[in-house]
């Protein structure tokens, strides 16, 4: 039995100063992560765990040989002249890579996660311009925090004992002189880490664009907040708000999910990326910066994936085997049904989009490259099982603050199961007929 130092692929944060104990079969004990942490860890002999291939018949999964569920897969996608890929935020990069390449060989339409979560502040910030941050900057020298829409403490579970707790190498303080105002209009587990300095802000409702309208104007002309305050918060907690993001030294907004739902209008992430930009240049000592929370643990990564092979980092359409131009998402794509068969990959739409998008999801051939039961998993025609990355094979990740980590792999996966860049190979050579 030895010990060895991993990182953990439960989340965004990729923390790694994990330690496993393992024979090189199974993994004995895990030492230093969160629950969730723990939970990805346990996945590997976790009841839900898929490792046969299946395809359906008369309604019903039945567990078949590798070669039975390829020649399945290649019939679906060879009977298919729009087909859609979708997912790629819980794989490497080297298998989001391999995603691409399918979808142009298919002349499909491929898009991650990130395209409903922080794939939408990249896009704005082409237009606004962006300041971003490390998490080992974060660590090292942040004293003001936000979190924004963003429930860090049950969403990154360690982000806050990082960012928050910590000491920085900087500094002879830590979390004394670090502030934490937390914007959301649920009382979310989060407000739990408050201490009597921070700040609390309970706002109403779909009204996060009207206190960025007052910070902004409030910016560029003092006293313009009236006596009501705006949003449900008072004039005197919008002082002090605004007090801190002008006087920090290394400010951090962690924007969070709350201002990333679909629902949310464009304009909130414009904005507050304006707000941030005017904030920055009107500063005399110091600078506010943001961190996306994006869950997933690769979904920078696709972004990145795409935009260095094809200049765009999401939503890429093939043609004749060439990149087109194309306004369509994931979600006009399934909404006009514009799509006659889906390839999923790690990921669970079926749960995860509204029913409306989820039922016109279901009435097209599935086929699902995972390695957990999922509503999704229910409704394939065709499921291939998946090693766990970053436990049962190794690759390339960027974590929530964009720096890329490579991810070991600890022990081999279930026998015959192959990792995901290696079943999106196979489908593309049988394609070609290779
Ligand atoms: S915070 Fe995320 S990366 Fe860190 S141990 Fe927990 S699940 Fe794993």
């Amino acid at each position: 039995m030895s010990s060895k130092r991993v990182t953990c692929s439960g989340c965004a944060l990729l923390c790694d100063d994990i330690i496993v104990k393992s024979d090189g079969l199974y993994i004995d004990e895990v030492l230093g992560a969160c629950l969730k942490g723990k939970e990805r860890f346990d996945q590997v002999t976790a009841k839900n765990r898929i490792i046969n291939p299946q395809i359906k018949k008369n309604g019903e999964l039945e567990k078949v040989p590798f070669n039975e569920a390829l020649n399945e897969a290649v019939n679906i996608i060879k009977n298919s002249s729009r087909p859609l890929l979708y997912g790629f935020s819980t794989v490497s990069c080297e298998a989001q890579l391999k995603g691409i390449e399918l979808a142009k060989v298919i002349n499909g339409f491929i898009d991650s996660n990130s395209v409903i979560c922080q794939g939408r502040v990249l896009n704005k910030s082409k237009e606004t311009g962006i300041t971003l941050t490390t998490i080992t900057e974060i660590i090292n020298k942040a004293d003001l925090l936000i979190l924004w829409g963003a429930n860090a403490a049950e969403s990154i579970p360690r982000l806050l004992n990082k960012a928050l707790f910590s000491r920085g190498k900087f500094r002879m303080t830590g979390r004394e002189i670090k502030t934490l105002i937390v914007i959301d209009p649920v009382k979310t587990a989060s407000f739990g880490v408050m201490g009597v300095r921070d700040i609390a802000l309970q706002i109403e409702t779909g009204k996060d664009i009207d206190l960025i309208r007052v910070l902004k104007e409030e910016c560029c002309k003092a006293d313009s907040i009236q006596d009501n305050g705006v949003a449900g918060i008072d004039k005197d907690d919008l002082k002090r708000l605004l007090l801190h993001l002008t006087g920090a030294e290394n400010g951090v907004i962690f924007i969070g999910q709350g201002l990333l739902r679909p629902q949310t209008r464009e304009d909130v992430i414009k904005e507050l990326l304006e707000l941030v930009q005017l904030i920055n240049v009107k500063q005399q000592k110091g600078r506010i910066s943001v961190l996306m929370l994006g869950g997933h643990y690769n979904m920078a990564g696709f972004d990145h994936v795409a935009l260095s092979t094809f200049g765009k980092n999401h939503s890429l359409q093939f043609s004749n085997n060439c990149l087109i131009e194309t306004s369509e998402t994931i979600v006009s794509k399934i909404e006009k049904e514009d799509f006659d068969c889906s390839i999923i990959v790690g990921t669970d739409p079926v749960s995860h989009f509204p029913s409306i998008l989820s039922k016109k999801l279901m009435k097209q051939p599935l086929i699902l490259i995972d390695n957990k039961q999922s509503a999704t998993s229910y409704v394939a025609d065709v499921i291939f099982p998946s090693a766990i990355t970053g436990i049962e094979c190794g690759g390339l990740a960027y974590r929530i603050d964009h720096v890329p980590i490579e991810l070991k792999k600890i022990i081999n996966p279930p026998t015959n199961v192959d990792n995901d860049e290696k079943i999106l190979n196979k489908i593309i050579n049988a394609l070609r007929g290779v």
